[in-house]
């Protein structure tokens, strides 16, 4: 009796139970890696569907689909108004299966990438596509502008981070759209900067987006986790490949992401007011040489954020004056935000990247890559944006009296 009432519940052919079943206020956790069949018979119809259906998301086993993860796939399609969207169990993951698609899919290919972002994106860029054959350029965000004059005729993708790690630098996604239909290059844009609340890059007509669900998406600091969403055609090819790598998230952290999405839109915009307050207050100080926040006038692009953001985020980056040492000691005078990698989520943190992420770079790879030794990024987090600044004001004072 039960295991016919499961069985029915879980059968291939009733998407619609596998995503609410019964009345369940809340999308269930399916924990299960296996959807059986009643008779053989449902089995050949389904792989005939499989056959007929291109991309067809109905699994009889979880490396391919999984109810839980298809209920946060089409949350997470309907906010960024995607045709599809994929889960992945990084944003690593997401990034590096997109690309090597794109690279696997073409006899020749060329790629421009965003000079500055996220280190492991550029790493993976040089040593695992260029392996493969794909030339890259890459281009800084100052160059931009120009980014036709670095096309080629064997331009296969233009990836670039929008804001980007560390200066939330802006791009101008219809320029970028404009060239990616001219030209038929596909257009990525990293936007886990923004959050689909700040910015929906498909709407302005780029073909996928990609967020590390690690940060607002996830917004609690306990997953990990990515996701692609976009143009249909794509997101079926990116599907066909995670069902042979095996990258796809686990059903629990699907769960508590799915149960992190209603929530999304407070959080941010919570952290967009602090954002904008704290950036404020940091560009007031006398022992900070600048900040980086595209709510600012003073940022390189803040009139594209203006128009194209619709809030500008709980990261704020800001060089103190001084050098590496001064700087590491503003941060250990500090006690509200923790040390530590990461954004977006509901703990404020704190981190100096020539101590964190980059500290094996060495001084001369860091000032190559921009990264300055008195650079600061902060994820304000959902604290009081006063007891942020109180602790600053704290920490900038013990600097001044040493
Ligand atoms: N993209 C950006 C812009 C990031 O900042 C990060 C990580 O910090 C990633 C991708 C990678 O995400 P994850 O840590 O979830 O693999």
């Amino acid at each position: 009796m039960v295991h016919d009432k499961l069985r029915e519940s879980c059968t291939v052919d009733r998407p619609s139970t596998w995503s609410q079943a019964k009345n369940s206020l809340i999308s269930p956790l399916y924990l299960t890696t296996v959807f059986g069949y009643r008779s053989s018979s449902e089995l050949i119809a389904f792989n005939e569907r499989k056959r007929s259906e291109k991309g067809l998301r109905d699994a009889d086993y979880g490396r391919y689909s999984n109810p839980t993860e298809q209920a946060v796939e089409d949350a997470i399609a309907e906010l960024e108004g995607a045709e599809s969207a994929l889960l992945y169990p990084s944003g690593m993951a997401a990034v590096t299966s997109t690309l090597l698609a794109i690279t696997l899919a073409h006899q020749a290919v060329h790629l421009i990438i965003g000079a500055e972002g996220y280190r492991k994106t550029r790493e993976f860029a040089d040593n695992d596509l260029s392996r493969l054959g794909a030339t890259i350029t890459y281009i800084a965000p100052d160059e931009l502008p120009a980014i036709e004059q670095y096309l080629q005729p064997t331009t296969r993708a233009i990836f670039l981070e929008s804001p980007t790690n560390p200066y939330l630098r802006v791009a101008d996604l219809n320029l970028l759209a404009r060239l990616g239909r001219e030209r038929g290059i596909t257009t990525i844009i990293d936007a886990t900067f923004a959050s689909p609340i700040n910015q929906k890059p498909l709407s302005f007509d780029i073909d996928l987006v990609i967020h590390s669900a690690t940060k607002y998406l996830g917004g609690h600091n306990d997953l990990l986790a990515g996701v692609v969403a976009g143009r249909g055609d794509l997101i079926g090819l990116l599907r066909e490949r995670r069902g042979i790598t095996g990258t796809i998230a686990a059903p629990d952290v699907a769960y508590r992401l799915l149960r992190s999405l209603p929530e999304l839109e407070l959080r941010v915009q919570r952290q967009n007011d602090t954002g904008l307050k704290v950036a404020r207050f940091l560009e007031s100080c006398d022992a900070v040489e600048k900040v980086w926040y595209p709510g600012l006038e003073s940022h390189p692009e803040h009139e594209i954020a203006r128009t194209q953001l619709r809030g500008y985020g709980g990261v704020v980056s800001f060089e103190v004056k001084g050098d590496l040492e001064t700087t590491a000691q503003f941060l250990d005078g500090l006690s509200v935000p923790t040390i530590g990698a990461s954004f977006g989520g509901v703990v404020p943190l704190i981190e100096q990247p020539a101590v964190i992420s980059y500290y094996h770079h060495g001084a001369e790879k860091r000032r190559e890559l921009g990264i300055k030794d008195n650079l600061v990024r902060l994820s304000v987090g959902l604290i009081d944006p006063d007891a942020l600044i109180r602790d600053f004001i704290h920490s900038f004072s013990s600097l001044m009296r040493r």
